[in-house]
């Protein structure tokens, strides 16, 4: 059977480079292995949840490289939702309680003061029909639990081997608020169910949530899925990446001109197996990721690597890749081949480009640092047309002429022709100056 992944974000916010990893894992993982990819749209909470937000989750995850393949949204699906609920309260698995959380907290602190661990008590189980009648004529509406078996769940997880959690120690999970609605649990089960996700690849932080709902699945008579629980990005401090960490978001860096093959590559290859490095396409990242090679420590990264990564992508990126965004950056369509490939060597961000088009295009101040160079070069200038041979034949003329070779031949050329002591290969960048403009820079005139 094919697999079907999910990645299921709340929109809640805008999905920063620590949601990328997840997102990407099941994505590769998908593509690696023919299978599908859902987004599913966890917005049970519907007051935090916008329609902003999930417009935002498709536009990051396209950008990223992700199309999702199917969809879900949790909000169009509760009765599915009510359907479970109603089969495991037959089952005697959902009970209610109709504890205040005051009650609770006060219930938790005794536990704690006497050592023991703040496992809800299961009071509400042992209430008697009367007293059940008796908590709701008070006006009472009560919340749903899911009444574990107290007893180790193991699987075999895809990054970590055998897992296990204890059940024996967790609290009955609530599943249902007294307003009806429904917590992240349930649903997720649900849906992973129904829209028949084989393999539920996540956070390490829902090891826990893993125990819960294999149970869940188990009641339910549903299949299980193979779950795979990753290791989470880390700020290099090792502080946990939250929502509100804006700078990282996909967008932010979006907007701060970084390529998404970088930040693919740091949010995924962070605490692999494989080194930290520029991978250009999905399909090449999806070859190098393997679940079980990652790691167990969490996923330190530093923000600062994007920079590095993010030129490496740049520099072996094939004119066809970049050619939409340079018409964006409007780059005339006629140069535009010639121009990246001389260029794309010195971008740190692509919107760079248009420097270099300046450098071209002119006006560019010159400076004349030698004359006797650049008076020998003006006399020797050649024809057109120019093409990658000219430059060679060119500045062989000029050192006949003035002796001048290395640096003090080449650096007077390149302060008269760009203004500028660095700069892309000038014997790519001759050709698109052209004759016209580099006579009038070489006599020491803004062209
Ligand atoms: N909405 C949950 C989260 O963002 C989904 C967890 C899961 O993948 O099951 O953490």
């Amino acid at each position: 059977m094919a697999p079907l992944v999910r990645f299921a974000p709340s929109p809640t916010g805008f999905l920063h480079i620590g949601n990328a990893r997840p997102a990407l894992l099941n994505a590769l993982f998908a593509r690696a292995n023919g299978g599908r990819f859902l987004l599913r749209l966890d917005d049970t909470d519907r007051e935090r949840s916008t329609e902003a937000f999930a417009k935002a989750i498709e536009t990051d995850l396209a950008w990223l490289g992700i199309v999702p393949d199917l969809r879900a949204r949790q909000s169009d699906r509760t009765a599915v939702y009510d359907d479970a609920a109603d089969k495991l309260k037959a089952l005697g698995r959902l009970y209610p309680c109709y504890e205040t959380p005051e009650e609770l907290e006060r219930r938790r602190k005794r536990q704690l003061g006497r050592g023991l661990p703040p496992i809800y008590d299961r009071a509400a189980l042992a209430l008697s029909d009367n007293e059940r009648a008796a908590m709701e004529a008070e006006g009472r509406i009560p919340h749903w639990r899911f009444k574990l078996e107290p007893r180790a769940v193991a699987w075999d997880d895809l990054v970590r081997g055998t897992a296990h959690v204890d059940c024996a120690s967790l609290s009955d999970p609530v599943l249902v608020r007294a307003d009806g609605s429904y917590l992240y649990t349930l649903p997720s089960v649900v849906d992973d169910a129904d829209l028949g996700v084989t393999h539920v690849i996540r956070g390490e932080d829902h090891v826990t949530n893993t125990g819960v709902q294999v149970q869940i699945f188990e009641a339910l008579g549903a299949a299980l899925p193979v779950f795979g629980h990753h290791n989470l990005l880390t700020t290099a401090d090792g502080e946990g990446l939250s929502k509100r960490l804006g700078h990282l978001s996909l967008r932010s860096l979006r907007e701060a001109g970084y390529e998404p093959a970088a930040v693919r590559s740091l949010a995924v290859l962070t605490g692999s197996a494989e080194a930290v490095r520029a991978v250009a396409t999905m399909d090449a990242l999806a070859e190098l990721v393997n679940l079980a090679h990652i790691s167990r420590a969490p996923a330190k990264f530093d923000p600062h690597e994007l920079d590095g990564l993010n030129a490496r992508i740049l520099h072996e990126m094939p004119f066809a890749e970049a050619a939409e965004r340079l018409d964006a950056l409007g780059i005339p369509a006629g140069i535009a081949e010639p121009l990246w490939l001389a260029a794309r060597a010195n971008l740190h961000r692509i919107a760079e480009i248009r420097d270099w088009w300046q450098v071209v295009a002119g006006p560019v101040a010159p400076v004349i640092a030698d004359a006797v160079v650049t008076d020998a070069a003006l006399a020797t200038l050649p024809p057109q047309p120019y093409g990658p041979e000219t430059w060679k034949a060119w500045t062989t003329a000029i050192r006949e002429r003035t002796g001048a070779k290395g640096k003090a031949l080449f650096m007077p050329l390149r302060l008269a022709l760009t203004g500028l002591e660095h700069g892309p290969d000038l014997a790519a960048l001759l050709p698109l100056i052209g004759r016209d403009r580099a006579a009038r820079r070489l006599a020491g005139e803004a062209a």
